[in-house]
């Protein structure tokens, strides 16, 4: 099967509890391989832009604060099947529903504040890798 990309945000919770370390472990474990990554923070437009499919969400005030409150880790990982396969890893996104040893079950305190992000398809995967890497920041 051919390698596929998936993009990734270690999201403020995730950063501010320190867990970067431990949750780059589970991913590299799992047989991701990080082509992209950097400690970076959202502006607001940022994650107004990066979140505007839920616009019109209830939530997504809450959303923005939440994701601009802090440093993000963001990356582009590599394997086969990695959207779907990454989507597994991280596990539900309320982590009262995700599978045991998924990151956000080990790592997410609630439904809002849920450690990690992780693409929901191919498509996806690219608008938001693109969103924050320039093709020399991606190898
Ligand atoms: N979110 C929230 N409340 C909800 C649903 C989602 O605060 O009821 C937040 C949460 O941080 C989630 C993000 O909005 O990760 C994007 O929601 P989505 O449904 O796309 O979940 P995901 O794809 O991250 O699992
Ligand atoms: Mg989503």
């Amino acid at each position: 099967m051919a390698t596929h990309r998936t993009f990734t945000m270690l999201k403020p919770d995730a950063v501010e509890k320190g867990h970067i370390g431990a949750i780059l472990e589970k991913i590299s474990a799992s047989g991701f391989k990080i082509v992209a990554m950097k400690l970076t923070q959202m502006t607001q437009a940022d994650a107004e832009t990066f979140y505007a499919i839920h616009k019109e969400r209830p939530f997504f005030p809450e959303l923005v604060t939440y994701m601009t409150r802090g440093p993000i880790v963001a990356a582009i990982l590599e394997k086969e099947n990695a959207v779907a396969d990454f989507r597994t890893l991280i596990g539900a996104t309320n982590p009262a529903d995700a599978a045991d040893g998924t990151i956000r079950k080990l790592y997410a305190a609630s439904i809002s504040e849920n450690a990690v992000h992780g693409s929901d398809s191919d498509e996806n995967a690219a608008i938001e890798g693109a969103f924050h890497f320039s093709g020399r920041e991606q190898f």
